[in-house]
């Protein structure tokens, strides 16, 4: 690996090594620091076998799998180790937290759902990409950015599974577009790949539904439900219950 090789596998990996130029600086030192202590490597910033090594399979392990996710979901017992987020979906970012969602549409993502999140979920699995990039909802981001969350945006990256269009909270109704039991085992796949990338730990506070904001992070919403219920599995109910059973998933595949 030359030096722009390393710079770029440290981009992609979140360890800011400064521009990718091929010259061997202090910020590319650091990164390459940063890295080897995360590995537990002797950090001392040379790039040695071990730490070349580690860094090739730390790439490796990021770069999607071919399978669709519908097929990798087929096997319930299998937790999936790959990453099925694409690599160049996931710009170097500061993010404290992911938050994940429903649009409340239909089954496919609209222009306008790809206009709020980073990230859609298809019934099928399928994975949309918003129009907004993590990076501007970043701290210290710039450009325009994904409006998910109410005074909660910065830091945060948005998930949407497309699905709920006409639901109805109390008694419930799913409406015509029920969420799918694809769909919520994606998004443990989503958030996991999204976790790992940009260092988020598995928390109440930092990977959360929308309907927990306001309890979890004293955020006030407007009557936000998603997710607080799952059409194909009535026996959780409530935001706290599929929040947990989502984060234990999360957990799972970490
Ligand atoms: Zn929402």
């Amino acid at each position: 690996m030359d030096t722009t090789a390393v710079q770029t596998a440290l981009s992609r990996l979140g360890y800011a090594p400064g521009p990718i130029d091929g010259a061997w600086g202090a910020k590319t030192k650091g990164a390459v620091v940063s890295f080897q202590a995360a590995k537990g490597l002797t950090a001392d910033g040379v790039l040695g076998p071990k730490t070349i090594a580690a860094l090739q399979a730390a790439v490796a392990e990021m770069r999607p799998v071919a399978k669709a996710p519908t097929q990798a979901v087929e096997a319930p017992a299998k937790v999936q180790v790959g990453g099925i987020v694409p690599a160049d979906w996931m710009p170097a970012a500061r993010i404290e937290r992911i938050i994940f969602h429903w649009t409340a549409g239909s089954h496919r993502a609209s222009g306008l759902d790809r206009s709020h999140y980073h990230i859609l979920i298809e019934v099928d699995g399928k994975l949309v990409c918003g129009t907004p990039s993590i990076a501007a909802n970043g701290i210290g981001g710039t450009g325009p950015r994904a409006s998910h969350t109410l005074s909660c945006n910065t830091g945060s990256i948005g998930v949407s599974l497309c699905c709920m269009a006409g639901a109805v909270e109390s008694p419930f109704r799913a409406g015509s577009a029920p969420m799918s039991a694809v769909q919520w085992k994606t998004l443990a796949d989503v958030l996991a790949d999204l976790c790992r990338r940009y260092g988020v730990p598995v928390t109440p506070k930092t990977v959360l539904s929308h309907a927990e904001v306001q309890s979890n992070l004293g955020i006030r919403q407007r009557g936000k439900w998603d997710v607080a219920r799952l059409a194909f599995d009535p026996s959780i109910v409530g935001a706290k219950a599929c929040g947990d059973a989502m984060r234990a998933m999360v957990g799972a595949r970490l």
